[in-house]
């Protein structure tokens, strides 16, 4: 239903807005002069653009392989151009329709056509040769070269351009379809906002203290809005957009930080480990000692455990660098101060190997129960009773933990193993177990562990509140697994290196991707590749299968039977991606490695190298890829996520450049919620404005400096379009 026009919607007295536009406008919420304002440009362009119809020509006619064919991620991109019209014609198609074309021409003397087919009379009468147009679209590649259709444009009167203050530089806005139906186009905002500036700017208020403009080197708020808008010149545009970076991250920082602040006077939890001589028995009783790194963590873990500030430490470390080790110690100090605790896993396999290690190192006198999915009614009944009693002292489980109705006794540590795979935020974790413990007083501590490590600026931002803790050296010397990456046409020969490492006695993995998201597909695939092999490729080895559709029991049979080498190979989904630790593999083979993303191969390659001998991770890709390798294209996103995991080892690095290829919200998956949505702030490329502004932020909150967290708490970080203006 269409709202009805009323004095409430202040823009449709503005000039060329009217109560029609206004009330679109009204729609994507800008309803006052300061909404418009607040309508900053979603990209800029220059007259002497470095991004040229010359430069897009030569992106898309690459030689004879489109990557259009290849990469999704070259698709769909719209570009921006200054043009001069140059020719126009109007040609008469069957079906009384015409073809309206425009041929256009830029700086850089490249050129593309502009077809229109509809409207044909309305454009032919607004565009004329010699014209001044921005075009914005998504590019098509003919024979003839690049054309556009129907693409958005505005025209450039020669009046406008002088207002293009010394550069030329050209907003560009965001513009929904509902603002283009109604004529609102890049120009029509300009005009509007030009409107709006001049009457309105000078009552902005400064939102950020003297001291912190000085010390960012920022400009006034009224010079950066202006600026951000009609940019003087390309310093300034940029020092602007430092500005409202920096301000955004600040109060997005200040809002975290005391919303912790509140979190950590309100909640309490039980220190623990005063006495800890069942945690140094423990230790004593490893064939091996702890590594630096290892000591450094656990003598962290053990302070914080020992306070009644709720702990949240998140420890990061490659596969294998020792984490669960530390974690199996510090969880003897709250047994031994006499508190349950709990070991969540993301998947069954995982949940089971970790039962398995704790019983083996820990003594009996110790207990622990598993509590899996698939238990028969009457043993889960037992062990629910055994926890509820409190005669448990460990309980290890999936996430199934939380689905049921568990009663815990004096639960007080709660350990998460791979934290970033359950798609749940801990502090609704940490609420949820804290209800369940039975104490509403008190919230358990908490310990996360990962293997996939966070990248430095999300740990700034979506892990702001949690500690890190890292391990950065591994336990042993091991070798570096060979990575190489090949393609489908190599497999023969990788084969055939597979049947020569088992007759070495090694073992091998070989992975398929998740051909759909369908697990029947999943199945089908990793079946339909077992026979194939297990009969046709390697009739004299034995082979195991694994997928994500067996039961948790067969699974942990085939697991268990490629550990005591029953078979040489074993075929699987990606479901062996998380804890399989058979040191005698050394070699994982994943096919349609494109299909994966880099963190993930990252991670299957740690199944391999686990022992004394020469691991190798071969990495096969489509046939179609070959050439793009062959001349090492590494702005295609393939080809730069391979070669990284060839030459680089290091799960840091990777990571780094993982978030970079894949943005954020890619990165997190999409059943992460909460990654707050920036407005300005890049969290790839932003680093170290988000480094400066946390620090300022810090100092704020710990050292009471200025007003600013009575600002911030105005500023809600769930509030996706934060008011830059009216803060305050
Ligand atoms: P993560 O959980 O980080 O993958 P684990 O704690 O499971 O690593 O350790 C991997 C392997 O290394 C295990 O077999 C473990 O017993 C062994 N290990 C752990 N710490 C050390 C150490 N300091 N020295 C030698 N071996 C270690
Ligand atoms: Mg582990």
């Amino acid at each position: 239903m269409n709202k009805p026009i009323s004095n409430d919607l202040p823009l449709q007295f503005i000039k060329g807005i009217g109560p029609k536009r206004a009330q679109v406008l009204a729609k994507e919420n800008i309803c006052q002069p300061l909404d418009l304002i607040n309508y900053f440009p979603r990209d800029y362009i220059n007259r002497d653009s470095s991004f040229t119809l010359s430069s897009l020509s030569k992106k898309l006619f690459f030689n004879t392989d489109n990557i259009f064919d290849y990469e999704e991620d070259f698709k769909n991109v719209e570009y921006s151009f200054i043009v001069d019209v140059v020719d126009k014609s109007l040609k008469n198609l069957r079906n009384r329709r015409k073809l309206l074309t425009l041929t256009v021409k830029d700086n850089s003397g490249g050129k593309a056509k502009i077809n229109f087919w509809a409207n044909v009379h309305f454009f032919d009468n607004s565009y004329k040769v010699g014209d001044k147009l921005l075009i914005s679209g998504k590019p098509d590649k003919s024979k003839f070269g690049i054309s556009f259709t129907h693409p958005e444009i505005d025209k450039i009167d020669s009046d406008e351009l002088k207002e293009f203050k010394e550069e030329g530089i050209l907003p560009l806005y965001k513009l929904p379809t509902s603002f283009i139906k109604v004529g609102i186009r890049n120009r029509a905002l300009r005009d509007m906002i030009r409107y709006c500036l001049n009457q309105h700017l000078t009552s902005v208020n400064e939102t950020l203290d003297k001291d912190i403009l000085v010390h960012i080197d920022a400009p006034d708020i009224q010079t950066a809005i202006e600026n951000l808008h009609f940019p003087m010149n390309a310093k300034l545009l940029q020092l602007s957009q430092k500005r409202f970076k920096f301000e955004e991250m600040l109060f997005y920082q200040l809002a975290i930080l005391s919303q912790q602040d509140k979190f950590v006077k309100s909640e309490k939890a039980i220190a623990m480990g005063k006495s800890i001589t069942l945690a140094k028995a423990t230790l004593k009783s490893f064939p091996f000692e702890l590594t630096n790194d290892q000591k450094n963590a656990l003598n962290l873990i053990w302070k914080k455990l020992n306070s009644t500030i709720p702990m949240n430490v998140l420890l990061q470390g490659d596969v294998g660098s020792g984490k669960t080790i530390v974690a199996i110690v510090s969880m003897m100090m709250a047994v031994e101060s006499g508190h349950q605790t709990l070991l969540m896993a993301p998947t069954e396999i995982l949940a089971k190997q970790h039962y398995k290690t704790l019983q083996s190192l820990l003594p009996d006198s110790i207990s622990t129960e598993l509590l899996v999915g698939g238990l028969s009614a009457k043993d889960k009944k037992e062990i629910l009773g055994k926890i509820e009693s409190g005669l448990t002292n460990i309980i290890i489980g999936t996430h199934a933990l939380f689905q049921d109705k568990v009663e815990y006794n004096n639960l007080g540590y709660v350990v998460i193993d791979e934290q970033h795979r359950f798609g749940v935020d801990q502090r609704s974790l940490l609420k949820e177990l804290g209800k369940k413990s039975g104490d509403n007083t008190t919230v358990p501590h908490m310990l996360l562990m990962t293997a996939t490590p966070i990248p430095r600026t999300l740990a700034m931002t979506k892990y702001t509140d949690l500690q890190i803790v890292s391990i950065n050296s591994k336990p042993t010397d091991r070798k570096d697994i060979i990575t190489k990456v090949r393609f489908e046409s190599d497999l023969t020969n990788i084969y055939e290196f597979i049947k020569d490492q088992v007759k070495e006695g090694r073992q091998a993995y070989i992975v398929y991707p998740l051909v759909e998201e369908s697990e029947k597909l999943e199945l089908k695939s990793a079946v339909e590749h077992f026979e194939l092999l297990n009969n046709q490729i390697f009739p004299e080895l034995s082979c195991g299968l694994l997928h994500g559709q067996m039961h948790w029991k067969e699974k942990d049979e085939v697991m268990k039977d490629f550990s005591d080498k029953k078979y040489d190979v074993l075929i699987s989904t990606t479901v062996i991606e998380v804890g399989i630790d058979v040191p005698n593999s050394t070699v994982m083979l994943i096919e349609n490695a494109e299909r994966f993303g880099l963190s993930q191969l990252h991670q299957l390659r740690g199944r391999v190298g686990r022992g004394e001998h020469q691991s190798y991770c071969i990495l096969v890709a489509s046939q179609k890829y070959k050439q793009l390798f062959a001349k090492n294209l590494s702005d295609i996103p393939t080809v730069k996520r391979l070669t990284a995991l060839e030459s680089i080892s290091n799960g840091f690095e990777l990571s780094e450049i993982d978030l970079e290829l894949r943005g954020p919200g890619d990165f997190l998956g999409t059943k992460q919620s909460g990654m707050p949505e920036f407005k300005f702030i890049d969290i790839v490329n932003d680093k170290s404005i988000i480094r400066e502004a946390k620090e300022i932020a810090e100092r704020i909150i710990h050292c009471g400096m200025h007003n600013y967290p009575k600002t911030a708490q105005t500023y809600s970080i769930h509030e996706k379009k934060g008011n830059y203006i009216t803060v305050g």
